[in-house]
């Protein structure tokens, strides 16, 4: 029996159109979200969906939808996409892939006059790269996680935000009214480049993602006494830096030790006075780590928090931390996981389980449906670089993947 597959050459030739529209000089994209470029984008995918002879719908958020209806009238709709913005000089990927497979596989589907007992909708989101409001625009408005705090407090600015509405067309009432009902919904899928190593470096086709990972960030004071950098003797200091660098350190090493795969960050450190004859007073150290498991985040944090604490004590300073906020890890659905995996053994293709570290509009979607998200892999790991760049041959395994977990969860064979 021949299994269903999609038209290699057509989503190729697709891929290829799109990263024409906002092509920069040396070979990357620029389709940041609302701006000229990314209309000239959208306007392009309508008009592929229309000839494929799909329903085409855009929703007050400006996310734009093929549609391939199921007969039975009150089918709810297995939805799957990812985003056609870029970050500015990006690649041709990101996003465009999950988006584009998605398409193909309706067309496949339809080509092949398949009868679903679910309507299937491909789904391109609004500004999951944050130009507006800080990511997942349009995926937060369908899912209701939009705010009128983030509308009112863009990071992008609110003039700019103003200016792409106007330009898209969109208004404040119609981001809002996007937001859709969750019993309507049968589960979401979403194909992207890997954007990291993992899968080349294990020689992998598929990534089957497990969990998008959760974000925890605070601010830590390491307080000592500043002081005569000459004339203080050495052991008579409470040099904070003494203390933030043996955090940095031991923070690294019990990360890599006890909490694989998760990530741990120092990225700020402020030594005040700061000169070069003075002592360090105070260290103020930016903190962020990362995992998929919100039970393991909570590990993470109170041995972070312990170490800091016990290093400071060691060196004689004072400790403060405070919390910055994060992000929850978004837990993929176990029946759609099981469909993907599936889908690859069908089609002979090697795969493996991981997480994301890094956020995509499934974080949202997940929220309200059963969610699940696939990788393949990036060559050297690099994106949001003009030299972001898939094979064709994973760019098509990957959309067949999307093709027949699709069918997989609609409970048909092809
Ligand atoms: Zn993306």
């Amino acid at each position: 029996m021949t299994m269903l597959k999609i038209n290699d050459q057509r989503l190729l030739n697709d891929l290829d159109s799109l990263a024409q529209i906002g092509a920069t000089a040396d070979g990357g994209v620029s389709r940041t979200a609302l701006s000229d470029e990314d209309l000239a984008g959208r306007a392009w995918l309508r008009e592929r969906i229309i000839a494929a002879g799909l329903e085409y719908q855009q929703d007050g958020a400006g996310n734009q939808s093929a549609i391939l209806r199921s007969s039975e009238a009150d089918a709810k709709t297995l939805l799957a996409g990812s985003h056609i913005d870029t970050v500015p000089n990006g690649g041709r990927y990101d996003g465009a892939l999950g988006t584009l497979a998605a398409l193909e596989a309706l067309r496949t589907i339809k080509d092949a006059g398949l009868a679903l007992p679910y309507h299937l909708e491909a789904i391109a989101f609004t500004d999951e790269e944050g130009t507006h409001v800080g990511g997942l625009f349009g995926s937060q408005a369908m899912t209701g996680a939009l705010t009128q705090e983030k509308l009112a407090n863009p990071r992008g600015g609110r003039d700019k935000l103003i200016a792409g509405m106007q330009r898209a067309g969109l208004t404040e009432e119609s981001i809002f009214s996007a937001k859709r009902d969750p019993t309507t919904l049968a589960g979401w899928l979403e194909l992207h480049i890997e954007q990291g190593t993992r899968l080349e470096e294990a020689g992998i086709d598929i990534g089957v993602v497990t969990s998008i990972v959760g974000i925890r960030s605070f601010v830590l004071h390491f307080i000592g006494q500043a002081g005569h950098a000459g004339t203080t003797p050495m052991d008579k200091r409470k040099d904070a830096l003494w203390g933030a660098a043996a955090f940095v350190q031991q923070a690294r090493d019990v990360i890599i030790k006890q909490f694989p795969p998760g990530v741990v960050n120092c990225g700020v450190i402020e030594a005040q006075p700061g000169a070069f004859n003075i002592i360090p007073g105070v260290v103020e150290l930016a903190l962020e780590f990362r995992h998929g498991d919100d039970a393991q985040l909570d590990a993470m944090q109170k041995m972070l928090l312990d170490t800091a604490q016990s290093v400071a004590r060691e060196h004689g300073l004072r400790l403060e931390s405070e919390a910055r906020g994060g992000v929850l890890p978004a837990p993929m659905d176990a029946t759609v996981i099981s469909a993907i995996e599936s889908a690859a053994e069908r089609l002979g293709l090697s795969h493996t389980r991981l997480m994301s570290f890094a956020g995509h509009d499934t974080q949202a979607v997940s929220k309200i449906t059963p969610g699940g998200m696939l990788f393949v892999p990036s060559v050297d790991g690099i994106s949001h670089n003009p030299n972001e760049f898939t094979k064709p041959e994973d760019c098509v395994n990957g959309a067949n993947v999307v093709l027949q977990a699709l069918l997989i969860l609609a409970g048909v064979e092809a």
